[in-house]
């Protein structure tokens, strides 16, 4: 049979799975992609519920309600926001937006997963940089920036890592990408940085005008499900940024929950710190066992393993733990409540005990 001529990408493509290789329970603690463990606020589950009385209709195209609020949220104009169907449809727009021929991405790695994936879609190059000591290796970023090089992204923290990139080292990077390069500073996990040396890139935007910010309403927010960020830049860029947004994509009860969501900010950021704490004693725990930890700035701890990512990944869903493993590199687990952090210790403290056990049987 002969299959239409797509994009060859794709044949290299898997499907993205948030927990892969669970088998021993129903429903595996979902300590897999960085959600909140929390349940909605109920003014949030009532805004989501008004808007069923009204789904014959288009959402607002534009979001003017939601962009008027963070605007006011964040002390921006609103001429400098765009809202899309989640911080992904956003990076998907903006690859496709410096799509052309040869056009090059620099990213480092491990970094999102989807950076590569959304990258190859839009028939772009990407370029991934090795981390140094877990963290953006940002001088062997700018080195790799050459003629063809469209993008250049930052995530801070970074995921899977959950280290954070300082404002010095960001603004001596950004001293170094020509302004023809665009830079997205992903943050999806913003709202859990507690390091008041790390870059905060609402502070930057006004400055580089080549540089846009990425957020979203999935995380600390809690709105998952609904699909919903925004990002920040420079207003005459914002709005051909717009342009290449697919129209529609954000639903009247995504924009609808996440206003809500900003009322709800000090209830929320009180979730947030509930997390914080837990990542430290997480973290503790960890390192007790023995295990390479780097310090997180985000709602998870990333699991240094480097060959035994993948057998620890498998320990952990045959105990009916999903966690994110990245085979050769590391697992990234995300924090969530107190128990099921608890659950979590438990498995790695067993898998320690497995390994020391078998140390013994070969004299290791
Ligand atoms: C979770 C995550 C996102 C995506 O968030 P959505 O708004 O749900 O699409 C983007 N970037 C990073 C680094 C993330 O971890």
């Amino acid at each position: 049979m002969i299959l239409p001529r797509l994009n060859p990408f794709l044949e290299h493509l898997t499907a993205y799975r948030p927990s892969e290789g669970v088998h021993a329970a129903a429903s595996p603690l979902p300590l897999s992609a960085n959600e909140s463990p929390h349940t909605p606020l109920p003014g949030i589950a009532a805004a989501v519920a008004e808007t069923g009385a009204a789904v014959n209709r288009y959402p607002d195209p534009e979001c003017r309600a939601l962009t008027r609020a963070l605007a006011g949220s964040l002390g921006v104009d609103a001429d400098r926001i765009a809202v899309g169907a989640g911080s992904v449809a956003l990076l998907q727009t903006l690859f496709q937006a410096v799509a052309g021929p040869g056009a090059e991405a620099v990213h480092a790695w491990p970094s999102f997963e989807l950076y590569p994936v959304l990258a190859g879609l839009a028939g772009v190059r990407s370029v991934g940089v090795p981390l140094t000591g877990e963290g953006h290796d940002l001088e062997a970023m700018a080195d790799r920036i050459t003629e063809t090089t469209r993008l250049v992204i930052v995530c801070n923290p970074n995921n899977p890592t959950g280290t954070v990139t300082s404002r010095e080292d960001l603004e001596k990077f950004l001293s170094r990408v020509p302004a023809r390069c665009l830079v997205a500073l992903d943050e999806a996990y913003a709202e859990y940085v507690r390091d008041p040396a790390s870059a905060c890139g609402l502070e930057l935007a006004d400055r580089y005008p080549n540089l846009v910010v990425l957020r979203t309403f999935s995380k600390a927010y809690g709105l998952a499900a609904l699909r919903v960020g925004y990002l920040v830049g420079a207003p005459g860029l914002v709005a051909l940024l717009r342009r290449a947004c697919l129209v529609y994509a954000v639903s009247t009860a995504a924009q609808r929950a996440a206003r809500a969501a900003l009322g709800l900010r000090e209830e929320l950021m009180e979730r947030v710190a509930a997390t914080t704490e837990e990542r430290g004693r997480v973290r503790d725990a960890l390192l007790a066992l023995g295990e390479r930890v780097p310090v997180s700035q985000a709602n998870f701890v990333w699991l240094r393993l480097d060959g035994d990512a993948s057998a620890f990944g498998d320990w952990c869903a045959g105990r009916g733990i999903a966690v994110r493993t990245f085979p050769g590199e590391g697992v990234r687990v995300s924090l969530g409540s107190p128990e099921d952090n608890d659950a979590f210790l438990t498995a790695a403290a067993g898998w320690r005990a497995s390994r020391a056990d078998r140390g013994a049987v070969t004299g290791r």
